[in-house]
């Protein structure tokens, strides 16, 4: 038989095939095992419209084949098959894809969910074997023929015995060099773990004959080797089934089997979509952070499926990272693949799919927060802090999809509240929604600064995470509430606040003197309308607060920043007297007394002092 040379454009692909296109070799089982399915998938359609072809289902599988002997591993479905010029035309020309070709003839008809497209994936064959031999016979025909070839050379074809329709796709593996190993691809071990990965939902069954071992008759102790038949792959997704048939257990079976993560998931949802791409979905939310969440190592992404074959094992680009946490799979035969089948191109059916997926996540959330608080209680726990940065990051652009979703430790309900449930509980008279950030809900309740807006009987949100102010100022209006931080300037008390302004005039130059006493450590030093029981706190002016000045500093790389503080002082107390009569009296005590006032209502604040020993002498002084 003399031998075909490829086409000149073939040649050139197939050399690109070989070299460059598919970065990862193992995927050439993938692509022969679809390529066998379709060819199944083939045979079905045909029985479907020609009444004299019988679909048995049981008649039709893949087998694979090694031996590790021959350094082969022989491939065989039991689909349509090639006549001569089907080879010709198909094997012999690349890029042309009879697949595709069958997939337009047949648009639209039921039950055609073809892989192939490209005409390549047959070819990805020979990055793993120096020699390709093809048997096949058509369901059309009763003529088999056998196409072979080493590469880019050329191929041949002649004719061969085969008694029943399908074919035989034989690759003899490339002996390994010091580089590469080939010899993998002959274990059975290796070539299960691939039909697990990449082929479980291809929905005929693949075949091989496994090495079993058992007890040898009558032996209590010895063993013996035997062969069996097994199929390797679950066949039907769980996502193609029917939800109703479906249990929890059945999600949270898969959920481990996927190791998607450890124990039980908190939640799944399982979804079909049709729109302008059709697809199916099942994530998880897990109970747990996985234990590298928090750090640069974790890779967010869905597993991608297209009709059931493995594409991309973390699409990142279905998810945005603030729901990084979210684990499972997207299966959709509507997604543009590139050539090599590996890459996907950003195109319109992803985005429209990423869209809807984090509207469903967003949804199921907010029903778990209305009707399962406990169970979201514990999902906020571990993830909260996530959907706070995700307000925060893109300069807030997340907010509308996120600000129903974050809660916060509440005065008054003494648990994590939403914004919702606090702004439905407003007072009539109530123009703010208050916050006060702290170390701790323990330090927080102790704040001078909250006594006035508790005495209202307003409630106050408790910020204890770093994030939690600066997610704040992104969202900075919640059903028209503006936020405001009980450590602000104006708190939205206008009558209390006439009231300090007229005590702050009346002792202005006493004030005046506190301030110059503390050499510029603050901006200004007020009569206070928010204290009730305390002499003195903190306050500030301008954007920056006093607890997001802490956050900065402490970040490595960070500049260091200062909030314009304000020193508030409580005329309404005792040692208001006190302060007056040194004014008048003792102007030397006046200021021992300023720098402790001061330095108290720093450590109120959880600031250090500048000067402890300074500190722990004025008080000295004021003892003896
Ligand atoms: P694709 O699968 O993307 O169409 P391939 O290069 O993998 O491209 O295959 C080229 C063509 O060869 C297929 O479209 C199909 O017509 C034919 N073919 C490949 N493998 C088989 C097979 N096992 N049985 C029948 N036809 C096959």
């Amino acid at each position: 038989m003399p031998m075909k040379e490829f086409q000149a454009e073939s040649k050139r692909l197939l050399d690109l095939m070989i070299h460059s296109i598919y970065t990862n070799k193992e995927i050439f089982l993938r692509e022969l095992i679809s390529n066998a399915s379709d060819a199944i998938d083939k045979s079905y359609y045909k029985s479907l419209v020609d009444n004299n072809i019988s679909f048995n289902k049981d008649d039709f599988y893949i087998r694979i084949t090694p031996d590790k002997e021959n350094r082969t591993i022989t491939i065989t479905d039991t689909g349509v098959g090639m006549t001569k010029e089907e080879m010709e035309n198909n094997l012999g020309t690349i890029a042309k894809s009879g697949s595709l070709a069958f997939k337009n003839e047949n648009e639209a008809k039921e039950g055609v969910d073809i892989i192939g497209q490209f005409g390549v994936g047959f070819y990805s064959a020979f990055m793993v074997s120096d020699l390709v031999t093809v048997i096949s016979r058509s369901v059309d025909s009763n003529e088999a023929f056998k196409w072979e070839s080493k590469g880019t050379e050329g191929y041949e074809i002649e004719p061969a015995n085969k008694e029943t329709a399908g074919t035989e796709i034989i690759l003899k593996i490339k002996e390994s060099s010091e580089d590469e190993n080939f010899d993998d691809y002959l274990d059975e071990y290796r070539l299960r773990s691939l039909i697990k990965k990449y082929s479980d939902f291809i929905k005929y069954p693949i075949k091989m004959m496994v090495k079993k071992s058992k007890l040898k008759e009558g032996s209590d102790k010895d063993y013996e080797d035997y062969f069996e038949d097994e199929t390797l792959n679950s066949m039907v997704p769980i996502w193609r089934k029917n939800k109703n048939e479906l249990k929890s257990e059945d999600y949270e079976q898969f959920y481990m089997e996927k190791h998607f993560g450890y124990g039980k998931p908190l939640k799944y949802i399982h979804a079909s979509v049709e729109g302008l791409a059709s697809y199916t979905t099942i994530l998880f939310v897990p109970d747990k952070p996985p234990y590298d969440f928090y750090t640069k190592e974790y890779e967010k992404g869905l597993e991608l499926y297209s009709n059931g074959v493995l594409i991309m094992e973390k699409c990142s680009d279905l998810l945005p990272d603030y729901f990084s946490f979210v684990q499972g799979l997207v299966d959709s035969a509507d997604i543009s693949l590139n050539i090599s089948r590996e890459l996907l191109q950003q195109d319109r059916q992803l985005k429209f799919i990423a869209k809807k997926i984090k509207e469903k996540i967003k949804s199921e959330l907010e029903l778990m927060l209305k009707n399962d608080r406990d169970k979201y209680d514990e999902f906020f726990k571990n993830f909260g802090r996530q959907l706070k940065y995700g307000v925060y990051s893109e300069f807030g652009s997340n907010k509308d999809v996120l600000q129903d979703l974050i809660m916060f430790y509440s005065s008054t309900e003494k648990k994590l509240v939403s914004l919702d449930e606090y702004v439905s509980r407003m007072k009539e008279d109530q123009k703010y929604i208050y916050y006060a950030a702290g170390d701790s809900v323990d330090k927080i309740e102790k704040l001078p600064q909250t006594e006035t807006i508790k005495d209202k009987g307003y409630e106050i949100l408790y910020f204890t995470e770093d994030i939690d102010e600066f997610a704040i100022r992104m969202v900075m209006k919640y059903k028209e509430k503006e936020f405001k931080n009980v450590s602000s300037g104006d708190l939205g008390f206008e009558a209390d606040e006439k009231e300090s302004k007229q005590q702050t005039e009346e002792n202005k130059d006493l004030f005046n003197f506190i301030k110059e006493s503390l050499n510029g450590k603050v901006k200004d030093v007020k009569a206070s309308n928010r204290l009730k029981s305390h002499p003195v706190c903190l306050t500030n002016e301008g954007e920056l607060s006093i607890e997001m000045e802490k956050v900065l500093n402490t970040m490595p790389n960070g500049e260091s920043v200062k909030a314009d503080k304000v020193l508030e002082i409580n005329t309404n107390h005792e040692i208001f007297k006190t302060v007056k009569n040194a004014f008048e009296s003792d102007k030397d005590k006046l200021k021992v007394i300023s720098n402790l006032l001061y330095n108290q209502a720093l450590l109120i604040e959880g600031l250090s002092i500048e000067d402890p020993v300074q500190y722990a002498n004025d008080v000295c002084s004021l003892i003896v």
